[in-house]
């Protein structure tokens, strides 16, 4: 068993901001997380990070739902966190209680002027912890002043660590860094806090998210362990990064879901793609997100950043309908007006680039079409229309081929290709022999007479 492997039924969460759509590196945290928890019988929650009440919105909140449904991802629950404003009071109120969170009053002007001389000293810029030694007269004067605190959480300074699931011993020197602000001026939570207290309300066992997050697990591990929750495992997964070594970001809209979706990717291969990119297993089609839960392996994510290039979307895209199984799409078939049966997946799925072109195959199975053929092709065409066998079946295409080509003494291409034209229209595309008993033995003389059908 990999070392990941709960010992009970895990609980693990994706906690978008909705202040944007979702791009391929979201989908890779949200997989990782909704495809852990379905993998080892556990919950998944999305929980909204919506305390930004300036730039949350409901449209982007909805957004984010049906691009996780389109990647298949249905949560167990959901969670906003603009509507648990009295867990975090309650929070905040123990915080002061244990003399964790303190006032302090500094503007941002106040703070950069103090930052910019430390640095001229040579000092990092960290906060200089002023606030902790105003007296209670101090305090009141500032406050008869017009000034409102903002609520600083007293670090402990200590080496805090933990046992990462991806990047193994991981250590965070919590005197290194500046007492996180909790509460701001106007009374509204910052993420650090609320992120804990849900974690801990919600029993998360595993949280896993983006690197760029580990110094906040040191800060958020001594917030944790001051309210008296358990510690849940942290796993810090690499960011994806173009082939430029850009950074994905929300403003990069073409790599939005959505884009991807409008693009005609398909929802797999988005997913493999996202999970696999930069792990040490090879990106390849898979035919359920039950398929790819099982190739999740935190061990196997790389630490350096993982390299995404949306043009092997395609190819992906292609090569996931090439083994798609016809229960995995017979609905959205339906969607696309394809009279779809399990035969007519079989015999065009190979030849598709994006699902949308099963609506042209099936246009050629069901007809009408105009028959392309050449004039010297006429009478070879005639002698095929004569020899289409009465009996019809699935193996009709080589008992008709095997009595046309004795008899019109063609082979090869000469033989193949004017019964393609005609029957299909096409220069090329599924094998004849799948697609001929899917047209069936009416249209398929016609055609050859060279009539549409
Ligand atoms: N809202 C945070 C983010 O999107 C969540 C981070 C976390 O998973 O704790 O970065």
């Amino acid at each position: 068993m990999p070392e990941t492997a709960p010992d009970t039924p895990p609980v693990l969460r994706f906690a978008p901001s909705p202040t944007g759509l979702l791009h391929v590196g979201n989908a890779r945290t949200a997989l990782y997380n909704a495809l852990f928890a379905r993998q080892w019988g556990g919950t998944f929650i999305l929980r909204y990070d919506d305390t930004d009440t300036a730039r949350s919105t409901e449209a982007f909140a909805d957004a984010i739902a049906q691009d996780m449904g389109w990647l298949g991802l249905v949560p167990d629950r959901v969670e906003h966190q603009s509507r648990r404003l009295a867990r975090y009071d309650a929070a905040v109120a123990r915080l002061k209680e244990l003399g964790r969170l303190y006032p302090a009053y500094e503007t941002e002007d106040e703070l950069e002027a103090r930052r910019q001389s430390r640095r001229r000293r040579g000092l990092p810029p960290l906060y200089d912890r002023a606030a902790l030694k105003l007296s209670a007269a101090e305090r009141a004067a500032l406050e008869v002043d017009g000034r409102r605190p903002h609520w600083r959480f007293r670090l402990d300074g200590r080496q805090v660590a933990w046992d990462d699931l991806v990047r193994g011993r991981q250590g965070v020197d919590t005197a290194t860094l500046s007492d996180p602000v909790l509460v701001r001026e106007d009374g509204s939570y910052l993420y650090t806090l609320t992120s804990v207290v849900d974690d801990i309300d919600m029993g998360v066992t595993h949280v896993v998210r983006g690197e760029d997050h580990v110094t906040n697990t040191g800060v958020q591990i001594e917030i944790i362990e001051a309210l008296g929750g358990p510690v849940p495992r942290f796993g810090h997964h690499n960011l994806l990064v173009l082939p430029s070594g850009e950074g994905l970001s929300k403003r990069l809209g073409h790599l939005s879901l959505r884009a991807l979706r409008a693009e005609g990717e398909e929802a797999l291969a988005v997913a493999s793609l996202a999970v696999l990119t930069g792990t040490s297993r090879a990106v390849e089609p898979v035919a359920s997100l039950d398929a790819l839960a099982a190739r999740i392996d935190f061990g196997a994510i790389s630490r350096a950043p993982a390299r995404f290039d949306p043009a092997e979307l395609s190819a992906l895209t292609a090569a996931t309908l090439h083994h798609l199984p016809y229960e995995a799409v017979a609905a959205r078939l339906e969607g696309l007006g394809v009279g779809g049966f399990e035969a007519f997946w079989l015999a065009v799925r190979g030849n598709l680039a994006h699902l949308s072109e099963a609506a042209d195959w099936w246009r050629v199975v069901e007809g009408p079409l105009t028959p392309v053929s050449a004039p010297e092709d006429a009478d070879f065409l005639a002698q095929a229309a004569a020899l289409l066998p009465e009996a019809w079946g699935e193996d009709v295409y080589p008992r008709w081929i095997a009595a046309l080509k004795p008899a019109s003494g063609r082979a090869g291409r000469g033989l193949f290709h004017p019964l393609r034209l005609a029957l299909t229209g096409r220069e090329s595309g599924p094998e004849m022999k799948a697609l001929l008993p899917l047209i069936g033995r009416d249209k398929a003389a016609a055609r050859l007479r060279g009539e549409s059908a």
